[in-house]
């Protein structure tokens, strides 16, 4: 099962201890499945809980049956498709959460979400409806997708004003609204805020994992870095040279220098230490020539 499945299950088997909360997950739920929308006839969804859960609070919250009819895909998947028998049917419902049939705009009634205990319930709701989830093992990313703009923005804002503060973004993608968190802390607070305690631990727990990884990834990259500085202390010697060689200053150099020059060029990898027993300069004598190769070489450069 994927995670985002995971957490979809964990999410539609919490149950409400206050009437107005489960109000408010009711809300969350049909508001961003589209069933307050009028023109909307029906509602597809692939995950079966989502789909009971959805129709199991239009009947405890507004006593509406919504059919669930399941079908086979050609690729052998489960497809619920949610439907809402009659216009009547569908008003009671608009009616319950304060909405009309007549709206042209929809957005968030905040009459529904009243008290502080019933946010977590509302967001919960939304998220089962319309949202989905990275494996954290890969990327923190929550998402919530919204057809409709002023919606999308109300639903961006009431996740911005929370307490905790979520780090949380809005965009367009192909036209559809998007809201996504990729905030690896922010994701884990808003599954804590809508009680999904199991893939808030599992969260914690990749994100301590990531964590002593990349520790230990920084140290071995501390001492392969220790090799890769001689061999880039060559790197910029050998340029040095090159452009003393490009701009005809290297053969007007005294032999000294020039000695020390076409030996680097032919040995990139060779030390200090090792060119010092070749040419029989003590090795400081060699840095020093060295350093003035490249000194020189700034000024050719310029
Ligand atoms: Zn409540």
């Amino acid at each position: 099962m994927s995670f985002n499945s995971e957490v979809k299950e964990e999410l539609c088997k919490i149950d409400n201890k206050k009437e107005c909360c489960m109000k408010a997950e009711g809300y969350g739920l049909l508001l961003f499945s589209k069933m307050l929308v009028p023109s909307e006839k029906s509602v597809k969804y692939e995950n079966r809980s989502v789909a009971r859960t959805i129709a199991e609070y239009a009947a405890s919250c507004a006593g509406v049956i919504a059919d669930v009819r399941t079908s086979l895909r050609k690729d052998a998947r489960e497809t619920h498709v949610l439907v809402i028998r009659g216009e009547q049917q569908k008003e009671t419902l608009c009616a319950r959460f304060g909405h009309s049939v007549k709206d042209a705009n929809i957005r968030i009634n905040k009459d529904n979400i009243k008290n502080e205990c019933c946010k977590g319930a509302f967001l919960r709701g939304a998220f089962i409806a319309s949202g989905s989830i990275a494996d954290p093992m890969k990327e923190y990313l929550m998402e919530f997708i919204v057809p409709y703009a002023r919606l999308a923005e109300d639903l961006f804002s009431f996740i911005t004003d929370l307490e905790f503060a979520p780090i949380c973004s809005i965009t367009k993608r192909n036209g559809i609204n998007v809201i996504y968190i990729k905030d690896g802390n922010s994701v884990e607070n808003l599954l804590t805020f809508m009680s999904a305690r199991t893939s808030s631990m599992n969260i914690m727990q990749t994100r301590m994992y990531k964590e002593a990884k990349n520790n230990i990834n920084r140290l071995s990259n501390f001492e392969t870095a220790n090799i890769d500085r001689t061999l880039s202390a060559s790197a910029v010697q050998t340029a040095a040279i090159a452009m003393l060689s490009d701009s005809g200053m290297l053969k007007e150099l005294s032999p000294q220098l020039r000695q020390i020059a076409d030996l680097r060029l032919e040995n990139p990898e060779m030390t200090l230490g090792e060119m010092s027993r070749i040419t029989g300069i003590s090795r400081s004598g060699v840095k020093h020539r060295m350093d003035r190769l490249i000194r020189l070489s700034g000024e050719a450069g310029r």
